[in-house]
């Protein structure tokens, strides 16, 4: 059995220590001493200021919203997690679907460029797979237009284009400390603003609306602050994090290395680091991206169709009219996610490969 993903667990020791201290000092939440630090060492580690740790990556996204008080409808991406436009629904902000390019597979800024209308507050762009959207192309909308820009940055823990941190781009940029992501706290998440002012505010939103200085009310806000148990795994995690990414970049080059001749994948940007959150494969139709997931399945493999359903056909989820956007709508149907996580082996990327490349010989033969 190869699982599709498995969570990664710090030295157990480790752990250990950092909860002993919120046991020591018996705190145990409100912005307690781990949270602080883990924000602290964040925000060297990547590189970014005003970074707001938060209870998960949804929240983290809403609070992005109410923050910059979004309204109407947002242009957003339908190749995504559910998470980005279901938290965008629930606020009752419109997800206002544009397609996304072909090679990147991230939001095209022509196409959100032209999407855009009177009742539009914001772009939610999402950097799939960790690959840098055309950060550049929407900073331009941004001004023309005076939308705001958020990033759904879920996946892109670490990424830089050159020297600068992706997460340092738009107004604000989201991330998830899920368990199956590549940095976790068990449940968590952040949001990094680009002005200390937003983060203020946001900082005081997560805690019912109290300014932390003064205890005054200066509007409605809510529980979303991370807990001292789960920063402590942030925290005990942290200290694997260069480990983490070097095993997984390996064990991404060694797919990638196997399974050129046969697939093709997304087109990474030129400029841009690489953190092998996922392992995306593009197959030539949607028969043969079955046949791999059925045989692979059959083999005790993991892998999903990552991300489908193209979010554009939910339209009784996000009630309005359905809109096409055929190039989400195909990769939806024709892209898997192979096995990748810390302690996968060499040889267990052999029998994911080999096994991959022989579902299209059986689809040969079956033809
Ligand atoms: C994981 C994920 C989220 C949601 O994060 P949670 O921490 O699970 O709430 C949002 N957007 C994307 C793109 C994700 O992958």
């Amino acid at each position: 059995m190869i699982p599709l993903n498995k969570p990664y667990l710090p030295d157990q020791n480790r752990y250990q220590q950092y909860l002993q201290t919120a046991f020591d000092s018996q705190r145990l939440t409100n912005d307690g001493p781990l949270v602080q630090q883990l924000k602290a060492a964040l925000e060297q580690y990547l590189g970014v200021k005003y970074l707001l740790p938060v209870v998960n990556g949804t929240m983290a996204l809403q609070l992005a919203y109410k923050t910059f008080n979004l309204k109407g409808n947002a242009v957003t991406t339908p190749y995504s997690f559910i998470a980005t436009s279901s938290s965008l629904q629930w606020l009752n902000i419109h997800p206002n679907f544009a397609d996304i390019e072909t090679k990147s597979l991230n939001l095209c800024p022509d196409k959100a460029l032209a999407a855009i209308n009177r009742e539009t507050s914001a772009l939610v762009p999402v950097h799939v797979y960790g690959n840098p959207c055309d950060v550049e192309a929407f900073e331009r909308i941004k001004a023309k237009t005076k939308v705001k820009l958020i990033y759904d940055a879920s996946h892109a823990f670490g990424i830089k284009l050159g020297e600068r941190s992706i997460l340092s781009y738009g107004d604000a940029s989201t991330l998830s400390f899920h368990a199956t992501k590549l940095f976790h706290c068990v449940e968590g998440g952040a949001v990094i603003f680009n002005k200390e002012k937003d983060y203020r505010r946001a900082a005081r939103m997560i805690n019912f609306g109290i300014a932390p200085e003064n205890g005054h009310i200066s509007g409605p806000g809510i529980n979303g602050k991370m807990s001292e148990l789960h920063a402590a795994m942030g925290l005990a995690l942290l200290g694997d994090i260069d480990n983490i990414l070097a095993r997984r970049n390996q064990l991404f080059d060694y797919y990638k290395t196997l399974l050129c001749p046969y697939f093709e994948f997304p087109l990474w940007h030129h400029e841009a680091s690489q953190n092998a959150i996922y392992f995306p494969v593009i197959f030539k139709s949607a028969a043969d991206c079955n046949q791999a997931f059925l045989t692979l399945k059959k083999q005790g493999i993991g892998s999903r169709r990552y991300f489908s359903p193209s979010l554009n056909t939910l339209t009784d989820t996000f009630s309005g009219q359905s809109v096409s956007c055929p190039v989400s709508e195909g990769y939806a149907q024709r892209l898997l996610c192979l096995p990748l996580y810390f302690d996968l082996t060499e040889e267990e990327v052999e029998e994911v490969c080999s096994t991959l490349i022989n579902s299209l010989a059986l689809k040969q033969e079956n033809r």
